[in-house]
């Protein structure tokens, strides 16, 4: 199974990354509509989109108004957007307001509530748990795949502070996808900010019992390759990478 990440960056684009947004081009699953949204376009594999976004925050939705190109094209024919209600009301009310954005993005709105399941295909269950520490709260999200090569699991987990609430969820995923927006310097804003610091992921990576873990969601005040210390990070658990945007990940 493969999973493209398409943005990588936090709170707003630099010039190397583009906000969060994550595709597996051949179910048609994505989750969030940041600023890297356009860049579905040249990947998508279905007809159909579905598009599960973690909250409402604008680096997770910016993009949304983008998916009216492929629409247009006709390359893509359904979209779906699945969120909290809270979240689907948010987009509705804010950023489709027509001073905002004039011409309506022909997507259904679908609700989940925590936790929640989901059937993508007959071989691969999404599954869902809120994440309560992040203001305004998030959504956190694992697949697991059982075909004829065996079984597999991924989980992206992102605009959270390390609070315990969620270590089972993921635990033992071949691939963790995970937020980490301060180095271990900055560690004193995680928590009051709702995020992550570089340490405490790599020892909840080792807790969980995960495969390895690509970071993502990382500050774009820091226009350095490597913003967070990965090398710090592998320290505690080797098997860690730093995200880009573009890179393509097998799980
Ligand atoms: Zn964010
Ligand atoms: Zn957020």
């Amino acid at each position: 199974m493969r999973i493209e990440l398409l943005g990588t960056g936090g709170y707003f684009a630099n010039d190397r990354r583009q906000t969060a947004c994550l595709l597996l081009p051949e179910l048609g699953l994505a989750f969030d509509g940041g600023s890297a949204l356009f860049r579905i376009s040249d990947r998508l594999q279905t007809p159909e989109l579905k598009l599960f976004l973690t909250h409402a925050h604008l680096d997770h939705i910016v993009g949304l108004p983008y998916l009216l190109m492929p629409v247009h094209s006709k390359q893509v024919q359904r979209i779906a957007v699945h969120a909290t209600q809270a979240t689907l009301d948010a987009v509705k009310t804010h950023l489709f307001a027509t001073p905002v954005f004039p011409v309506p993005v022909p997507f259904s709105c679908e609700e989940i509530t925590s936790p929640g399941s989901m059937n993508i295909a007959s071989d691969v269950t999404l599954r869902w748990q809120a994440l309560p520490s992040h203001p305004g709260g998030s959504m956190a999200y694992r697949i697991d795949v059982t075909d004829g090569d065996g079984q597999r699991s991924m989980a992206y987990v992102t605009d959270t502070s390390l609070d315990g609430s969620y270590t089972d969820f993921i635990r033992g995923v071949d691939l963790l996808i995970h937020e980490c927006y301060f180095s271990d310097e900055k560690a004193h804003l995680a928590a009051r900010t709702g995020h992550c610091s570089a340490s405490e992921v790599a020892r909840l990576a080792v807790e969980a019992e995960v495969g390895r873990m690509v970071i993502v969601h990382v500050d774009p005040t820091i226009p350095l390759e490597d913003p967070v210390g990965v090398e710090g990070m592998r320290q505690i658990f080797p098997q860690t990478t730093l995200g880009y945007d573009g890179l393509s990940l097998e799980f």
